[in-house]
């Protein structure tokens, strides 16, 4: 049998759980929207460190992520190669279908166009890093 006390006892502890549950979905809120943020900021970002490899040598998809990886960017093949392919219908890069080991790879190196962005962005992002850092 459940008496007057254990009732209250039973709504304190099932208020502390959902506040506990609030609590915890706003934090996991916030940290979606910081990945949102951070996902929009970077792409930018992305788009530059593409071009300045696609300028030295033809780069493929599967070595572009373990780059960025290595830079601290999470990107998933579903985000990358449709910024490739972006990036080639937009005239940034050219696209290259070369045999590799008997199968197709795609590389994708840097047009005059992708150069004069990049060395626009570039100009840019110093400036700001210069006006930021000092
Ligand atoms: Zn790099």
């Amino acid at each position: 049998m459940v008496n007057g006390l254990d009732t209250v006892r039973m709504n304190v502890l099932r208020l502390t759980i959902s506040g506990f549950d609030i609590a915890k979905r706003k934090k996991n809120e916030r940290g979606t929207m910081k990945e949102k943020v951070l996902r929009k900021l970077f792409l930018g970002f992305v788009q530059i460190h593409i071009l300045h490899h696609a300028k030295t040598k033809g780069v493929s998809g599967t070595w572009l992520m373990e780059e960025l990886q290595e830079h601290g960017y999470k990107i998933s093949p579903g985000t990358l190669y449709p910024l490739l392919h972006r990036m080639a219908d937009q005239g940034l890069l050219k696209r290259e279908d070369v045999l590799v080991k008997g199968k197709v790879s795609k590389l994708y190196a840097i047009s005059g166009f992708g150069e004069e962005i990049l060395d626009e962005a570039v100009a840019k992002a110093g400036e700001l890093l210069h006006e930021v850092v000092h």
